[in-house]
């Protein structure tokens, strides 16, 4: 039984595109990588210099130490997703959705060429 009865499949991505999509996620790696290096001096501990910083900058410099944490756990948790879209590229398993097998439409890839589930299966595990 396929999960999705109503929906016009989408057809499987032809190997030229799948070469364009490789493409495209290898450069964002690269912009994650250089990302990540670059926000490596944002991150270090905090100086607890009390006569230079004052309470309140310092409670600043925390705030901001924290959302560039965030950021980069952001980045880090992409570029892993972006390595897993290459390795299945690699195995042939590229384009198909995780969770019901059924090809990934181009734009949506052309998009987010890390996604690894279909438009559905999004949506679907967003509003569980
Ligand atoms: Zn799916």
């Amino acid at each position: 039984m396929p999960r999705h009865p109503d929906r016009m499949s989408a057809p499987e991505l032809k190997p030229q595109q799948i070469l364009q999509l490789r493409g495209a996620l290898e450069e964002k790696r690269q912009q994650l990588k250089a990302q990540l290096k670059s926000s490596d001096l944002d991150t270090k501990p905090v100086a607890l210099d009390q006569q230079s910083v004052g309470r309140v900058s310092r409670i600043d410099a925390i705030q901001q130490q924290q959302m560039a944490l965030a950021n980069q756990q952001q980045t880090t948790q992409l570029l892993k997703r972006i390595d897993l879209a290459l390795q299945r590229i690699d195995s042939a398993e590229y384009g198909c959705c995780l969770q019901c097998e059924e090809p990934i439409a181009f734009a949506r890839l052309q998009a987010q060429p890390f996604a690894s589930l279909c438009l559905d299966c999004q949506s679907a595990s967003e509003n569980a």
